[in-house]
């Protein structure tokens, strides 16, 4: 089976009626227009999809090309010519201006349908950020249009075999060359869709080391470097390898080589020895989206396993005696609740971030402040969501789920990359602690948390409540054990703080959903919304609990 419902009613009404989304650029009724046109692409062309890819993988020629598997290339022209790739962006290059919170909403829908494909637009979103913020005129004048409209595609080269988490580790080398660009040399792994078949020119954006640099992360410089010159001609940069991976088949996880016959020609950006700061614009959006990919294929997995569970006969009704379908028996029931109540609650925290990175790029240092800080608690909670989903879809389908045919193994599979790639959730959660919290002595943390207490549901007021406060206790802890320099404690308590932080933030939002949906009454969807929070609110908030003591008390042990 390999139907998909693009999830439109749940991301408007999250917008729309849970987190309050306004903007100036677009009204509700066209908002959801643009929902719904994607929606079609996403169900009808790319999800059908999803499962090809998986099946026929990817062709390295001997050329160094990469064939996409098939209908991918026209796939990717539909979307290209539907103007999909320009949603967010820049007007001035092509973009259409729209605000990020509506581009997520879009987003999820190709992420659910087939992230393989999926991943091409998140990681030239990188590329397009880059040359906005840091890129000179000229570079932007060049570069953005055909980026923005999808004409050509851009990639991110940091990973190096010896140099993963750790990029001051990196070895790529960059010279100066006298007409003022560079020559750059060496091997960068892992690179999606370094090489592929769906664009005329494909711009790679590689981190380096110039003669004489730091040989730490204060000596990289991130380059720009073209597949084809400007002149036409092929520049020194070619793929020589395809890695065989566990999923996302679809996705080219490429080697690439650079400057095997004298150097690529390399465009510096952002200035020498700023390649830190460079990269980190190209990855904190891509992080946020990367959490995004979480929700979106949690939400596939789900769709298959109640669909499945709906039509599977198995085992009687302790009341009436009869054989029933397993989504009757009560332990089917907690699975299919888990799986829905977690991705609800990954999303609303996913869309909460993206409507304050709207209000960041505005000029709103709150907002700024609130998006740095969930950055990474949405990248690490969303995509261990995805783990738990998709492992709990599999359970639902019984052995059937481990058997290939019923494809919701692929959900499992693919997901599988998610908590690794962008910043491995280790790595999350030393940036929260350490450079989110620690950093400022938790104000930013504090003031979310003042925020989603002011916004509490009268309701739920007194469990939450104390939630909140324990949530405050273990920030207080974090910041006191960091004041008196016991690193390593705030490194153990990072990963448990972080997870108990995306429970109960999400469980929030969820309940403010639920509170909400009570006020509509009487509509199935309204009905669902209260149901989901209520089992939220009964049987996951309290794994936040678990998470914060032993962040207290359990990492004393380490
Ligand atoms: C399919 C795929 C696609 C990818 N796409 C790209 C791409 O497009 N561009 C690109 O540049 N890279 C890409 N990568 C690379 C990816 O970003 C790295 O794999 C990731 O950053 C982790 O690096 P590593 O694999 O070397 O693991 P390591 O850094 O060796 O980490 C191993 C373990 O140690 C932990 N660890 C390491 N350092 C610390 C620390 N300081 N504190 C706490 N824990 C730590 C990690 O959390 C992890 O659990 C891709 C990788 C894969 C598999």
């Amino acid at each position: 089976m390999t139907d998909y419902t693009p999830p439109v009613s749940d991301i408007s009404f999250l917008l729309n009626e849970v987190l309050g989304f306004e903007s100036d650029v677009v009204d509700t009724e066209t908002a959801e227009a643009v929902l719904e046109e994607a929606a079609k692409l996403a169900r009808d062309v790319l999800a059908p999809l999803n499962n090809v890819g998986d099946v026929h993988g990817l062709k390295l020629g001997d050329d160094h090309s990469v064939t996409m598997p098939p209908g991918f290339k026209d796939a990717y022209d539909q979307y290209r010519d539907g103007g999909w790739n320009a949603v967010p962006f820049d007007e001035e290059y092509g973009g259409q201006g729209l605000p990020w919170a509506l581009a997520f909403g879009v987003q999820e829908m190709w992420q659910g349908a087939n992230m393989a494909f999926g991943l091409c637009p998140l990681l030239n979103q990188g590329a397009v950020e880059a040359i906005t913020v840091h890129g000179s005129q000229e570079q932007k004048d060049f570069y953005l249009e055909k980026l923005i409209s999808g004409q050509w595609t851009g990639t991110m080269n940091l990973t190096e075999p010896q140099a993963g988490s750790d990029l001051g580790l990196l070895r790529a080398k960059a010279e100066r060359a006298e007409d003022g660009t560079y020559r750059i040399s060496g091997q960068k792994i892992w690179i999606t869709y370094g090489e592929h078949d769906f664009a005329e020119n494909i711009i790679h954006l590689v981190l380096a080391r110039l003669p004489g640099a730091p040989d730490d992360v204060r000596g990289i410089s991130l380059f720009i470097v073209p597949k084809f010159l400007e002149d036409g001609s092929r520049n020194d940069v070619k793929c020589v390898g395809l890695d065989h991976k566990l999923g996302i088949h679809a996705s080219p996880t490429c080697v690439m080589q650079y400057g095997d016959a004298g150097g690529a020609v390399g465009y510096l950006i952002g200035g020498e020895h700023q390649g830190l700061k460079c990269m980190f614009t190209m990855m904190n959006n891509a992080r946020l989206c990367v959490g995004l990919q979480g929700v979106a294929i949690a939400e596939r997995a789900r769709q298959q396993a109640e669909a499945y569970a709906a039509d599977r006969v198995q085992g009687k009704s302790f009341e009436s005696g009869e054989r029933v379908t397993i989504n009757q028996h009560a332990d089917v029931k907690r699975m299919l609740m888990s799986a829905k109540a977690l991705t609800e609650a990954g999303r609303a925290l996913t869309f909460e971030a993206a409507i304050s990175l709207d209000g960041a790029i505005a000029g709103d240092e709150a907002a700024r402040e609130k998006v740095d800080l969930l950055t990474p608690i949405v990248k690490a909670w969303c995509t261990d969501i995805a783990q738990e989903v998709t492992y709990l879809a599999i359970q639902v389908h019984g052995g059937m789920g481990f058997i290939e045919e019923t494809k919701v193994a692929q959900y499992y599979r693919d997901a599988r990359i998610l908590p690794i790639y962008e910043g491995t959730n280790g790595i999350q959660a030393a940036d929260l602690a350490f450079r989110k919290i620690l950093r400022d002595g938790g104000k930013a943390a504090y003031a979310y948390i003042d925020a989603l207490e002011a916004g509490l549901p009268s309701d739920e007021k007194e469990v939450l409540g104390g939630y909140i406060n324990e949530l405050r206790s273990a920030i207080g802890k974090l910041v006191e054990t960091g004041a008196g320099g016991d690193l390593d404690k705030v490194g153990a308590m990072s990963s448990p703080l972080l997870k108990a932080f995306g429970i109960i933030a999400g469980g929030i939002l969820l309940a403010r959903s639920g509170s909400i949906a009570k006020g509509k009454g009487g509509e199935a969807f309204y009905d669902d919304k209260v149901k989901t929070a209520g089992f939220y609110l009964g049987n996951i908030l309290p794994l936040a609990k678990a998470n914060l003591e032993i962040a207290v008390n359990g990492s004393a042990a380490l």
